[in-house]
């Protein structure tokens, strides 16, 4: 029986129980409504980890943009059956005031990996997310992390982190799970409208093609100002950014001869959206 746990308390008691047992704890950080895309990394953490928790906490702190967190999809009773269904042994839920209580005063801050990208058009998001993630893991003093390659910058950044702060924290990260049309499951997808639904799978198929051509010897350059000029065709009103960097550490790549990511933000009705692949 999967229990719901709001307090940092209980959770404590539960993950010293299973600790004493010998059990190796998994967990899954999101920030609800949840698809696909989580319950494979809830699949990913059942595979490899005796226990799993699942955390679902809408983080005020990693949203530069307050109408971006009063919009943001809040199913938890679906969320709670979905979690429950796959086996998932804790949905650790807390409110904000369990997160941050009067007088919190902490901030993660990483550098270097963080700073473009997201970092540079959400001012405070990676400080928010660092910080919600270093918190999570001393909550829940979990052995293993799953996160999605769908937010790779915040797949590095968190990587880093583990690294910086020796956190006795394997971090897993798992594959993209996309709607048949390619489009990468998001949360934020249900906030599109029709015709924005049906041209936002554009933004992954022109990163594919971009990759292809890098991949067989093309410049950078023009390829990713044709790329930006696609998606901008298809119907999106704003590219952010789209951009060859180096993979691990996100620097400006102007070739493919080292591990490189295509990496693209761009906004479609008033949706904005992220995507990234391998070069
Ligand atoms: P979120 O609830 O958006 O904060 O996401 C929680 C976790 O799920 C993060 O590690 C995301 O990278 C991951 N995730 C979100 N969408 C997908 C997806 N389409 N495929 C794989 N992982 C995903």
């Amino acid at each position: 029986m999967m229990q719901i746990l709001r307090t940092v308390a209980e959770l404590r008691t539960r993950v010293r129980g299973w600790k004493a047992d010998g059990r190796q704890v998994g967990v899954v950080p999101t920030m609800g409504a949840l698809h696909e895309g989580h319950l494979s990394l809830v699949r990913a953490a059942k595979r490899g980890c005796d226990r799993v928790i699942v955390t679902v906490f809408v983080n005020p702190a990693q949203f530069n943009n307050p109408e971006d967190l009063a919009k943001y999809p809040r199913t938890e009773a679906a969320d709670a059956a979905l979690l429950a269904e796959e086996g998932v042994d804790v949905l650790f839920a807390p409110g904000p005031d369990e997160v941050y209580p009067a007088g919190f005063a902490s901030q993660v801050i990483v550098s270097g990996v963080s700073a473009p990208l997201e970092g540079e058009r959400r001012p405070g998001h990676f400080e928010g997310v660092a910080t919600v993630v270093t918190k999570l893991f001393g909550m829940t003093q979990a052995d293993r992390a799953y996160f999605g390659q769908k937010d790779w910058q915040q797949l590095q950044v968190v990587k880093r982190l583990v690294a910086d702060l020796n956190i006795p924290v394997e971090v897993v990260g798992c594959e993209t799970i996309r709607e048949p049309d390619g489009l990468a499951m998001s949360s934020r997808n249900v906030r599109l409208d029709p015709l924005s639904r049906a041209q936002a799978p554009a933004l992954h198929r022109i990163l594919q093609k971009a990759a292809q051509a890098l991949r067989g010897g093309a410049e950078v350059a023009p390829v990713l100002a044709q790329a930006v000029a696609e998606v901008k065709q298809a119907g999106f009103s704003e590219v952010d950014y789209l951009e060859l960097r180096t993979a691990a550490m996100l620097e400006p790549a102007t070739s493919v001869a080292q591990p490189a990511r295509l990496l693209a933000a761009a906004t479609i009705g008033d949706v904005r959206l992220i995507d990234n692949i391998p070069v």
